[in-house]
């Protein structure tokens, strides 16, 4: 093998270099052991910017960030929120732990993405928001879901955890609020951390009284604020190369590949728009697999990429296979929910590079055939 991928996903998203130059400043300014300051400060103007937003509020995880955004919506005890059966389980937990009601749509065949033709059959009159995120790379169809919330008064939620820096072409910024994550694994990460964007002074205001408790509740770090911005000042560039690497494996892939790369249309056509912004954001390329694996199989699968080090996981479960039948209500079938996320394998961004894209993909295939 011509590279070591078990190198990668360890990587920090910031050079020993920008980091040795960051905290040679960071000691100079001597500022980052207070509560609040001008990281913090810096940093919400440049997401402010990036989301072309009036309001930004930093929090500690994406996890909070999308409560947050759902209490600024007005979201109560006796709401429904209507979300994607398959998606990251923080909207399902953090809409129930507000005492609402998570109503499951599905998604569109073979994709994670929501079936908006769906969602307008799931509103009833206590629905208050339609919660929706981009994940795996996919955009979720948001001028369709705007028009819908718009007919029924209901705010909508942007779910940007996976894809900051998505080209405005492709997810117009018709939603209320965006949240974002900067957690651990995530493409922008200081470990922890998250914020929520919004236009509205109502949700902002929400918010501001949720969160301030004599002190900030769920707060963002100087420290923290100070490792995302150099971060994000090379977002785009970061995003262009990963969607490159993507574009490599996609050409030399070929037709008769063991699965199959989930991109867009928009994405196949081209990588990145006039101002440099990536149409598709992979914090992870999802690979479909062309039926469900036995799961003994499965196992051996990821445990063969493992041993390569290629960061090859599972899909989410679907939503309505961990809560309790009593806690959400499911709107239809959500077959085709069930079916990606036993389908799905997920590749982690730390390996999407553009030199290394053609033998991880042979790797890839190696393994999944
Ligand atoms: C990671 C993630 C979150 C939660 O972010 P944390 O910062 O890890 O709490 C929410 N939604 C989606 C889609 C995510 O991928």
């Amino acid at each position: 093998m011509s590279f070591d991928f078990s190198e990668l996903p360890r990587r920090s998203p910031l050079s020993g270099e920008q980091l040795q130059q960051l905290f040679a400043e960071l000691i100079a300014a001597d500022t980052w052991h207070q509560y609040s300051g001008s990281y913090g400060e810096q940093l919400s103007t440049l997401l402010r910017e990036e989301y072309r937003t009036e309001h930004c509020t930093l929090c500690c995880s994406g996890t909070i960030g999308v409560e947050l955004a759902l209490r600024g919506a007005g979201v109560r005890s006796g709401d429904e929120v209507i979300m994607a059966a398959y998606d990251f389980r923080a909207g399902l937990v953090c809409t129930q732990q507000i005492g609402a009601q998570p109503v499951l749509v599905d998604v569109l065949p073979e994709q994670p993405v929501i079936d908006a033709e769906r969602v307008a059959a799931a509103i009833t009159p206590r629905t208050r928001a339609i919660l929706v995120s981009h994940l795996h790379g996919t955009v979720a169809p948001l001028r369709q879901l705007r028009e819908i919330a718009d007919t029924s008064q209901l705010s909508l939620i942007e779910d940007a955890c996976q894809s900051p820096g998505l080209s405005h072409e492709v997810a117009d910024r018709v939603s209320d609020a965006v949240v974002l994550s900067f957690g651990g694994s995530k493409l922008l990460t200081a470990g922890r951390g998250g914020a929520v964007l919004t236009s509205s002074a109502a949700i902002a205001q929400r918010i501001r009284i949720h969160t301030w408790r004599g002190n900030e509740a769920v707060p963002m770090s100087e420290l923290q604020a100070a490792l995302l911005i150099p971060q994000l000042q090379q977002l785009h560039e970061v995003n262009a190369a990963r969607a490159a690497a993507v574009r490599a494996m996609l050409t030399a892939g070929g037709v008769d590949l063991p699965f199959r790369m989930l991109v867009t249309d928009e994405f196949r056509k081209c990588q990145t728009d006039e101002s440099g912004r990536a149409l598709a954001v992979f914090y992870k390329l999802p690979l479909l697999l062309p039926s469900v694996p036995r799961p003994e199989q499965r196992e051996r699968l990821l445990r063969m990429a493992q041993e390569r080090g290629i960061p090859l996981g599972t899909a989410f479960q679907a939503l309505h296979g961990f809560s309790a039948r009593s806690r959400f209500r499911a709107e239809g079938s959500l077959d085709g929910a069930s079916n990606l996320a036993d389908r799905l394998l997920l590749l982690h961004h730390s390996v999407l590079q553009p030199d290394h894209s053609v033998s991880l993909l042979q790797e890839l295939v190696q393994i999944l055939s």
